[in-house]
């Protein structure tokens, strides 16, 4: 495996502060480092507006683009070209998509599901393609090859990941995933166990805290402590969300 140092530095970073999810940090940074991109001049650059025009933004990019407030104008001529050829693009399909009525000339159309539903298709690829998740997924994978590789070679980052981490759940299943596809049988096994153990410890701490949280509400427990508590739900709406680069971080792994 070629790992490329350039990755390196922002996982380490991302390792060493205690944020909820490593993982949803380095995602999070991407992210905002593609819409200050994709905002700012390269908008105007006819090879970005290729791209823009052909590949474009899914809905939940663009509406993050368009929150920024900036470059309005960058956004509309973008929008222009994009839309023209997405209609470019399906208008042959429309022309065919509804059947002829049936009469005695006309008769049963074999095909017209099958158009509706490719054109159904083309319209569904069109919305769910974009640049920004594209960067996301292609540089979130090189961190997650780093990620698996450190783990062997460098042993504090090991120690760290062991015992210092915890990660969302839709993280946990992409390194699972990738863990599966690079790492031999031995490897796994040691990395498995790792990520189980971090995993699973986690997730405990977290289900104490939430059911604390809603005992916290039987009056005999109002003057106790909150503990780790007060932020259990936003916590663990995070975890299962995939979105844990602004999750608070336990009061127990800040201590850490
Ligand atoms: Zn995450
Ligand atoms: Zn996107």
């Amino acid at each position: 495996m070629k790992i490329e140092r350039i990755y390196m530095i922002p996982v380490n970073d991302a390792y060493a502060t205690t944020c909820a999810c490593p993982l949803c940090a380095l995602k999070a940074k991407v992210e905002e480092d593609s819409l200050d991109y994709y905002l700012g001049p390269s908008l105007m650059e006819p090879d970005t507006r290729v791209l823009t025009n052909k590949t474009g933004f899914c809905g939940d990019h663009l509406n993050k683009m368009f929150g920024r407030e900036i470059n309005r104008l960058g956004m509309g001529l973008m929008l222009h070209t994009h839309i023209q050829d997405v209609k470019k693009e399906t208008d042959p399909m429309w022309e065919s998509a509804a059947p002829d009525k049936r009469s005695l000339l006309k008769g049963k159309d074999p095909d017209y599901r099958k158009r509706m539903v490719s054109l159904a298709d083309k319209i569904d690829a069109r919305l769910g393609s974009c640049i920004i998740c594209d960067k996301i997924n292609k540089t979130m994978a090189r961190y997650k090859e780093v990620i698996l590789w450190q783990y062997f070679e460098d042993a504090s980052f090991r120690e760290t990941f062991s015992n210092k981490t915890y990660h969302c759940l839709p993280h946990v299943a992409e390194l699972l995933r990738d863990a599966a596809t690079q790492l031999n049988q031995n490897q796994a096994s040691e990395f498995v166990s790792a990520l189980s153990k971090s995993h699973n410890n986690g997730l405990d701490e977290l289900i104490k805290d939430v059911e604390w949280f809603t005992l916290k509400f039987d009056y005999r427990n109002k003057d106790k402590s909150w503990g780790n508590s007060k932020d259990a739900v936003p916590r663990a709406i995070a975890m299962l969300g995939g979105d844990m680069a602004d999750a608070p971080s336990s009061e127990k792994e800040k201590e850490k």
